[in-house]
């Protein structure tokens, strides 16, 4: 797999179409699969906390440049990043799989009234999605609790919307589970899809 280093992060350097093959691939074969849109924000609290660090260095499948930082640090050590990949357009674009393939969505993040408004969303305009769970991102749950919750659901893919680093720290429990699902981290993307 092609990769390129930024500040000790190993981004994989596909360009939106391979990661979207790639995504397709796992998801055909229900392989359990971690994706990081990884911004300059993640790359920088990276560097200075260890375990996320080990975190972004161990477990996710995927590492996107998610920000035209990223891209421009790539260019400027000589070692081109393909494109920038953002989490939001990968989310709307997991949106439109799963409506047409009628899959078992679960989404936890935002608040109470943005989550509410994402519902409404996915049942007017993807009425294919089985949408498994649309959770708040102020649970009081830990993050294991929160994590073995979801995973009862049994969903096809997982979005998580809880602020970084917790967003990816839950990920990462379910991926160790193994849960054959995919799962993203996807910052504020609930309140711009909502609004
Ligand atoms: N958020 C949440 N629970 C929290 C903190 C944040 O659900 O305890 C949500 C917040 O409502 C927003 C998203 O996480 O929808 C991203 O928040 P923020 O912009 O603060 O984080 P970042 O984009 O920097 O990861």
């Amino acid at each position: 797999m092609p990769k390129v280093n930024v500040l000790g992060v190993d981004f994989d350097n596909y360009s939106l179409e391979e990661f979207k093959n790639q995504f397709i691939s796992r998801l055909n074969n229900h392989l359990s699969t971690m994706i990081v849109t990884a911004n300059p924000e993640i790359v920088m609290l990276a560097k200075q906390d260890p375990k996320f660090m080990k975190l972004l260095q161990t477990t996710p499948d995927f590492i996107t440049a998610d920000g035209i930082g990223v891209v421009l640090a790539g260019k400027m050590q000589k070692t081109p990043l393909k494109e920038r990949v953002t989490g939001y357009d990968l989310f709307t674009w997991f949106m439109q799989v799963a409506n047409l393939r009628h899959l078992r969505v679960y989404l936890v993040g935002a608040k109470p009234e943005v989550i509410k408004a994402v519902k409404e969303k996915i049942a007017k305009d993807y009425p294919g999605i089985v949408l498994v769970g649309a959770q708040d991102g102020y649970f009081k749950d830990d993050l294991k609790t929160m994590a073995q919750k979801i995973e009862a659901t049994k969903p096809d893919m997982v979005f998580a919307a809880v602020g970084f680093p917790r967003q990816e720290q839950l990920i990462s429990i379910m991926r160790k589970d193994n849960l054959p699902a995919l799962m993203m981290g996807v910052g504020g993307s609930f309140d711009v899809f909502s609004g």
